[in-house]
């Protein structure tokens, strides 16, 4: 049998951050298993389908790296094929015409609160003739499900889920105006795509059971299920935008690497041992159903930080220069930036990655520390750094004339000077070293400070600290 997975998004808002992990299980598992993941768009709400939508879970989808087999299945458009289903359904005795009004659902509704159960439809149309139909009713089609016994799900995660059949009703299959509803259509999508596996999160749990009653009476076979716990915040609450339930895009915009996402995605709810790095191949080969968890997983935004570090410090700086230059027209602007480097800049930035990419955890962070490279005169400066500067004005005076004073500028001739007026006025290198980093970069920490100034330049340089020393001779 050839594993056939799929990812059913309603296009209704972004690709969120479950979906993305709902996704990349369907893609981990059609891989570790030679099959294929089909998408299918579920856009049969149409009020709240749209096509903002639409394109926003397709990029999110691109950008983690997860691609689908096969075209797009839209389902809005297989709606004449679900129709069929319920008419085969109706002629075979398995489903029905029901009548009632809204008026006598309301009432079904206001027995059951006072009765103090659940509401459920109590099958009034399901053995009556149709010839008591009222004419002016244009009536549903429900399916004659059984009314005892149990319905399993046998769950790959969730082991053996059993409901009574008693406290099922009899489910709408078509609405009154034709339009099939989502627990046929999403049965017969899964059906003729011929899915094998069904993954997706565990607030589908219930709507299994009514899925297996519809593929049970059509005499189909009931595609394996895995319901996965969903996420929540690192407080154990249900996951909100405070914890990080951000759409894909949101991630991509705060500077997290596709590869990071993607290890950290799969980590949640799902283990290997103790192993928290892995590379695609080896997700691919190790992922399994059995071993995702059955209590939620909880959102950790540090271990993101952490992981896309690791990822951050393993790329190569071209790499990251390209990775930070793909969301410049998000953060850019802000940060006085146009929406790609100058060819100045980017040589710059490749030269200085490899002291800034050791301490950033996001893209965002390393362009901020890089900072000094691209800041228009005069800087601004960060409150510590201007406080650095404040105290240390007094033991950088004259230090302008003598960096002016080299012939070669390179980082280990500023060094030496660096060094040389400390010792001259008796200052040990660090309280010299230090506020002319404030002056420099307008931050209290930078990469190594010789190394900053042999990437600045000597008139950068000079004209920087000509801006922030008050003795500084115009150059
Ligand atoms: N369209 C559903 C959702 O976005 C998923 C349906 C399914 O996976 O069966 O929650």
């Amino acid at each position: 049998m050839t594993v056939v997975t799929r990812f059913a998004p309603s296009p209704t808002g972004f690709l969120h951050i479950g979906g993305g992990r709902t996704a990349l299980f369907n893609w981990l598992y059609a891989k570790r298993h030679g099959g294929k993941m089909l998408l299918r768009i579920e856009d049969t709400d149409r009020e709240r389908s749209t096509d903002a939508a639409i394109e926003a879970i397709l990029d999110g989808l691109k950008w983690l790296g997860l691609d689908w087999d096969g075209d797009v299945v839209y389902q809005f458009a297989r709606a004449a094929r679900h129709r069929e289903v319920a008419e085969t359904l109706l002629a075979q005795g398995r489903a029905y015409y029901c009548y009632a009004t809204q008026q006598e659902l309301e009432e079904m509704r206001e027995l059951a609160r006072k009765e103090g159960r659940p509401s459920r439809y109590d099958g009034r149309w399901r053995d009556r003739d149709p010839s008591e139909a009222p004419k002016d009713v244009k009536p549903v089609i429900r399916l004659k499900a059984p009314t005892e016994g149990e319905t399993v799900v046998e769950d790959e995660v969730q082991g053996r889920v059993v409901w009574q059949n008693k406290d099922l009703d009899d489910l709408v299959l078509l609405r009154s105006d034709g339009t099939p509803t989502y627990m046929l259509a999403v049965v017969v999508d899964d059906h003729d795509m011929g899915v094998t596996h069904v993954i997706r999160g565990d607030d589908h749990l219930t709507n299994a059971a009514r899925q297996t009653q519809i593929y049970q009476a059509m005499g189909w076979d009931v595609p394996k299920m895995a319901h996965i716990p969903l996420i929540h915040g690192s407080d154990g609450a249900k996951l909100s935008k405070r914890h990080g339930a951000l759409g894909v895009e949101a991630y991509r915009a705060l500077g997290y690497l596709p590869v990071a996402l993607r290890n950290y995605l799969v980590r949640l709810g799902w283990s290997h041992g103790d192993q928290e790095i892995f590379s695609t191949q080896e997700m691919i080969d190790a992922f399994d159903l059995k071993n995702i968890g059955r209590s939620p997983a909880r959102f950790d935004f540090a271990k993101l930080e952490n992981i896309n570090g690791h990822y951050m410090r393993q790329s190569k700086d071209e790499d990251l220069v390209n990775a930070i230059e793909a969301i410049l027209p998000e953060i850019g602007a802000e940060r006085g930036l146009g929406p790609t480097f100058s060819p100045e800049l980017r040589e710059k930035l490749t030269a200085a990655m490899p002291g800034l990419k050791e301490r950033a955890k996001t893209l965002v962070e390393l362009l901020d520390s890089a900072y000094y490279l691209y800041a228009q005169r005069p800087l601004k400066l960060e409150e510590k750094a201007a406080t650095l500067l404040g105290e240390g004005q007094p033991r950088l005076a004259g230090i302008t004339d003598k960096l002016r004073g080299l012939n070669e500028w390179n980082a280990q001739s500023v060094e030496a000077v660096v060094r040389e007026h400390a010792e001259a006025i008796g200052a040990k290198l660090g309280q010299v070293a230090q506020p002319l980093r404030a002056a420099l970069t307008g931050r209290a920490t930078s990469p190594g400070l010789f190394d900053v100034m042999a990437v600045l330049g000597r008139d950068e340089t000079l004209l920087r600290l000509q801006d922030q020393l008050k003795d500084a001779p115009a150059a």
